[in-house]
């Protein structure tokens, strides 16, 4: 278990919880002023898959990922479904108003505490999948895929929304899709750092039948299932049985292969193997090369919707994963859910995974919570309050005089 500290004794007093009351009328009209015009919305398309009217748009490209209205009919500002009381679009966003009490709440049945930064937690653990392959082929330990794998062998779920890359991977680009078998679990295995909307994998599926689902996503789409529960959108968010949570402080722009790996490290797409984030932007090419390439010439291609992004832990999965720390091949795992804890306790018990406390590197545990801080702090000032709540920062040490100029 992961130590919480105490608040401050002159922490600030937590803001007043704003929570919706009443009817929930809110539609398209305050969804496009107050998450997509005002840089909130993250591109995450919970919206685009809830419309029972199918008249949310979203491009899922360079320049895109954010939803707009396809009718012309009341201007990209209004919807005439909403007019007329369709609210499906604001039920789902997991950024519109007080989207992160009603997630946990709905998940924890209580609001975080200041002092957890990087939400609320059962536990905090290393893991990694006993699988040799499966441990191979995943990012870090693995984990995600052997979750996926042993949900859909128990037959606790049909099918999982998750990333792919389009057609032989060699253009890197990132493709929701859906996932059914031990095969394609492993063919979406590993980490892309351009952004992938895997909730618009989620009309696939129904298509395909599939009623049980497991979703695999940033904090800003994993955030949707909670909010939809607990404003009970009703249908669309029942096939989702668990939520898998990937740590993320920002995803890049697609252009950042052309116009930074290219133009500058003559790092073709179709070169690039593997891609990692430790400390600088690790890429391993096909012909054994391995390159790094500093982190602060690639903030230019920060993907828009991230920017003000307060979510860094995943903080309404039922298991959120990470690849900070020392152990390069094992993943962080913050367990947070019962639903996370009884998946875990029983691929355990069927070895599936090997655990080892997150204590043997405590460096790991207080970089999440630096950077959770750090990504909490983006949360815009005019922004509803809630995920402003946080410790404020440690003072700063105070910088030594300059010395004297010698006469
Ligand atoms: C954009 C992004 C940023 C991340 N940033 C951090 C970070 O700053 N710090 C940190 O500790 N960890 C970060 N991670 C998480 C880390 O890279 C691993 O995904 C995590 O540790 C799980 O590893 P694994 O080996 O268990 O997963 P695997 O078994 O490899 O499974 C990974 C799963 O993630 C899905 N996936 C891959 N790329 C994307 C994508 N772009 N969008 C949505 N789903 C995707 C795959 O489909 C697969 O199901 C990030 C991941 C992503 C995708
Ligand atoms: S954050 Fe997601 S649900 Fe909200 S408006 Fe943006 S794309 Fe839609
Ligand atoms: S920083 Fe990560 S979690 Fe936040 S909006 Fe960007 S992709 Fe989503």
């Amino acid at each position: 278990m992961t130590v919480i500290e105490e608040p401050a004794a002159d922490a600030p007093p937590p803001p007043v919880l704003t929570r919706e009351e009443g009817r929930w009328t809110h539609q398209w009209r305050e969804l496009y002023e107050e998450v997509i015009t005002s840089g909130l919305c993250t591109g995450c398309s919970a919206c685009v898959i809830s419309c029972p009217h199918d008249v949310i748009g979203y491009e899922h490209r360079e320049g895109g990922y954010r939803p707009f209205h396809l009718e012309e009919e009341l201007g990209k500002d209004d919807c005439v479904h909403g007019q007329k009381g369709c609210t499906s679009c604001t039920r789902a966003c997991p950024r519109f108003r007080d989207w992160e009490p009603t997630a946990d709440e709905h998940l924890f049945g209580r609001v975080r505490e200041e002092a957890e930064l990087h939400g609320i937690a059962e536990q905090v653990l290393l893991v990694r999948a006993a699988d040799d392959h499966v441990h191979e082929l995943g990012q870090d330990g693995g984990l995600v895929s052997a979750i996926l794998i042993w949900l859909l062998d128990e037959g606790y779920i049909d099918g999982a929304l998750v990333s792919y890359l389009e057609g032989d991977g060699s253009t890197w680009r990132a493709k929701p899709g859906v996932a059914t078998n031990r095969e394609e679990v492993l063919a979406a295995a590993g980490s892309r750092y351009t952004y992938c909307a895997n909730w618009l994998a989620y009309d696939e599926a129904k298509e395909r039948g599939l009623d049980n689902l497991a979703l695999v996503g940033m904090g800003c789409q994993t955030s949707a299932s909670p909010v939809m529960w607990s404003r009970k959108i009703g249908k669309v968010g029942k096939p989702i049985r668990f939520n898998i949570g990937l740590l993320c402080s920002k995803t890049f722009d697609d252009r950042i292969f052309d116009e930074l790996f290219d133009a500058k490290y003559g790092i073709k797409r179709e070169a690039i193997k593997k891609m990692n984030i430790k400390g600088v932007f690790q890429i391993w090419t096909h012909d054994g090369e391995y390159h790094e390439v500093p982190l602060k010439e690639c903030h230019a291609w920060t993907r828009e919707g991230c920017n003000h992004c307060p979510d860094f832990a995943a903080e309404h999965a039922d298991i959120s994963t990470g690849g900070i720390g020392k152990f390069n091949d094992w993943t962080l795992t913050v367990v947070r859910t019962e639903l996370g804890r009884a998946v875990m306790t029983r691929m355990v018990k069927a070895g599936l995974v090997e655990v080892k406390p997150s204590e043997e590197d405590p460096a790991a545990l207080a970089l999440m919570d630096r950077l959770s801080r750090v990504s909490r702090n983006r949360w815009p000032e005019q922004a509803v309050a809630f995920p402003r709540l946080m410790p404020p920062p440690p003072p700063k040490k105070p910088k030594p005089a300059p010395a004297a100029e010698p006469a």
